[in-house]
C-alpha cells in the first residue's frame, strides 16, 4: 500500500470511494455527436458498481508492470497486450493531451510526474481510480472497448490528481459533492458527450424534477444514481465557480469533512447548501 498508509483510514474509504468511476458506455463512445446525448445515455446497466464503503478494506494498487512509454509529464504503463504495437503512440499522445486539456481547464497543472497505468479488466468493466497520494492514476479495461474510453476515464482521474496538487492534503477530506464535481467538471468534453455545458447536461432532469438532492452519498444506490450524481456534482460545481468565483470555490474546497455536504457553504457563501442549491437548480433552468 505504500504511502496510502500515511492518510488517515477514515478518509481513505471516501477517497478511494470516490475516485471509482462507473462509465457511460454510449455518452463517452467517440465522437460525440451534439444533441445525441439523451439523460439515458449516462446509463451503462452493463458496467459493474465497485464503490467501497468507508472503513472497509482498500484495493492494493496495481504494480506497473507492463508496456511502458515516457512521455512528458507523464509514465504510462500498460498491460501486456492490452494493446497492439500501433497503437502505443496513439495512446501516450491521447493521454498526454488528456493532462493538458484537464490542466488548463482546471486552471493548474501537476506539480510532479503522475504514472497512468491502464491494465486489463477481463470483464470489460471499465472503471478507473486515482491514487492521488501515489501520483498514480489507473484504468481497466479490455481489448474490445477503444482506447478512447480509457481515456475518458483517464482524464477525470487526472483531475483528482490536480486537485491533490492544488489543495494539499486537505483534497482527501473534501466534500463527496466537490472531490467528483470537480473531477467531472474538470474533464469536461471528455465527459459531455456533445453537450456544452453540464448545465445542459442535466437540465432535461430538473425540469422533470428528477434530480436527486445534491447531499446524497452513493454508497448502496443504485449505478444510475451514482452517475446522476456525477453529472449534478459536476453541474453545481459549475454554477460555483461561474456565479461566486474561483477564489471562493476553492477555499470551500478546503473546509470538507468527506461527506457529501460537509463543506462549509455558510462560511464561504454566506448561504447554507440547500439555499445554493435552489440557485442552482433555477441556473442550471434558465
Ligand atoms: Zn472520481
Amino acid at each position: 500500500m505504500g504511502s496510502l498508509r500515511r492518510i488517515p483510514r477514515e478518509a481513505l474509504g471516501p477517497i478511494l470511494l470516490a475516485s471509482l468511476l462507473i462509465i457511460m458506455a454510449a455518452l463517452l463512445a467517440p465522437p460525440p455527436r451534439p444533441g445525441i446525448a439523451p439523460a439515458s445515455a449516462v446509463y451503462a446497466p452493463d458496467a459493474p458498481e465497485r464503490p467501497l464503503v468507508p472503513g472497509a478494506a482498500t484495493p492494493t494498487a496495481m504494480p506497473l508492470s507492463g508496456e511502458y512509454t515516457s512521455g512528458g509529464e507523464l509514465d504510462i504503463v500498460s498491460a501486456e497486450g492490452l494493446f497492439p504495437a500501433s497503437e502505443k503512440d496513439a495512446l501516450a499522445a491521447d493521454i498526454g493531451q488528456a493532462l493538458a486539456y484537464v490542466s488548463q481547464r482546471f486552471g493548474s497543472g501537476p506539480t510532479g510526474r503522475i504514472s497512468a497505468y491502464i491494465g486489463l479488466e477481463p470483464s470489460c468493466g471499465i472503471h478507473g481510480i486515482a491514487y492521488t497520494v501515489e501520483r498514480s492514476v489507473q484504468v481497466f479495461t479490455c481489448p474490445s472497448l477503444p482506447r478512447a474510453r480509457a481515456v475518458n476515464i483517464i482524464a477525470h482521474e487526472f483531475v483528482h490528481q490536480l486537485a491533490q496538487d492544488r489543495y494539499g492534503d486537505r483534497h482527501l477530506q473534501a466534500d463527496l459533492i466537490l472531490l467528483e464535481g470537480v473531477a467531472t467538471w474538470g474533464a469536461g468534453d471528455y465527459w459531455l458527450g456533445g453537450e456544452p455545458s453540464f448545465a445542459a447536461f442535466v437540465r432535461p432532469w430538473a425540469a422533470a424534477g428528477s434530480t436527486l438532492p445534491l447531499a446524497t452519498s452513493y454508497v448502496g444506490r443504485p449505478i444510475g444514481d451514482m452517475n446522476t450524481l456525477y453529472y449534478e456534482w459536476a453541474s453545481f460545481v459549475e454554477f460555483l465557480i461561474k456565479t461566486y468565483g474561483r477564489e471562493r470555490f476553492d477555499a470551500l474546497y478546503v473546509s470538507g469533512h468527506s461527506e457529501p455536504g460537509s463543506a462549509d457553504y455558510l462560511g464561504v457563501y454566506g448561504k447554507r447548501l440547500d439555499q445554493l442549491e435552489a440557485e442552482w437548480r433555477d441556473w442550471v433552468l434558465r
